[in-house]
């Protein structure tokens, strides 16, 4: 691993908004595209890579249960969308020439593989990108929550949410021209002040755990790298 690089091993949460890019529904082959050449960067400069996917962009539990259908079932939904999302991901990579391993948290072993973390450690000691679907195989949380558990379960030293935005702001900078960017906050701001981050039970296990969280914007090309290489991009959440 090249001298620069300060992580051995990071996940990375992208929502399942950010695969929509320009298109209506599902995914945009272009930002999947792009995003795949980032992943792959980081993953070639030796950084071992696990990813975590939303599937906000096909169905989420909570929305599906405002128009009646039962949370649960909306629930499962949801993380079946997310695995539509890792397998798409996945393709977009494996036609960049990376090695790629889906796991899923809910069974469905004809498409991908089930989630055990050994050898989801394996996978990524080889140097294989591990993309972890289905979010924490339960109803009622989130690929937020679901990507603090896998970073915490896998050993990841930085646990990346990568957004629209360029950080965390005071307030909102597109309605508030006073709003600041934090360069740094710790758990309990994040829970006290009620930012809007990622969810709290995301936060609180990242805090329980001692696991540092980066918010970073994904449209600015080869920030993923700058943070590799240390540099303070976008916001830091810790101790
Ligand atoms: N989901 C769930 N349990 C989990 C993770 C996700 O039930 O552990 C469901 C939930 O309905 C959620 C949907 O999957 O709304 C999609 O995930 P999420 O909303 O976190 O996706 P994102 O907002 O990141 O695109």
């Amino acid at each position: 691993m090249p001298a620069d690089i300060k992580y051995k091993r990071i996940l990375l949460k992208l929502s399942g908004e950010a695969l929509l890019g320009e298109a209506d529904y599902g995914v945009d082959p272009k930002v999947l595209n792009r995003l795949a050449r980032e992943i792959i960067e980081v993953q070639r400069a030796g950084v071992q890579v696990g990813v975590v996917i939303g599937g906000g962009n096909i169905f989420r539990g909570e929305g599906l249960a405002a128009t009646g259908m039962d949370r649960v079932t909306g629930d499962h939904m949801g993380m079946l969308a997310t695995v539509m999302n890792a397998l798409a991901m996945q393709d977009a990579l494996e036609k960049l020439g990376s090695s790629v391993r889906v796991m899923s948290a809910i069974k469905i072993n004809q498409v991908c593989e089930d989630y055990i973390r050994r050898r989801a450690v394996r996978h990524l000691e080889k140097g294989r990108i591990a993309i972890f679907a289905a979010g924490t195989g339960n109803p009622f949380f989130t690929t937020d929550s679901a990507a603090a558990l896998r970073a915490i379960e896998v050993g990841a030293g930085l646990l990346l949410k990568a957004t629209k935005v360029d950080g965390v702001y005071s307030a909102d900078p597109k309605k508030d021209q006073n709003a600041t960017r934090y360069e740094r906050l710790s758990y309990e701001e994040v829970i006290q002040r009620n930012l809007q981050v990622m969810d709290t039970s995301a936060i609180a296990l990242c805090r329980d755990h001692r696991m540092p969280l980066r918010i970073y914007d994904m449209s600015r090309g080869g920030d993923l790298m700058r943070i590799m290489r240390g540099e303070q991009v976008g916001t830091l959440v810790d101790s």
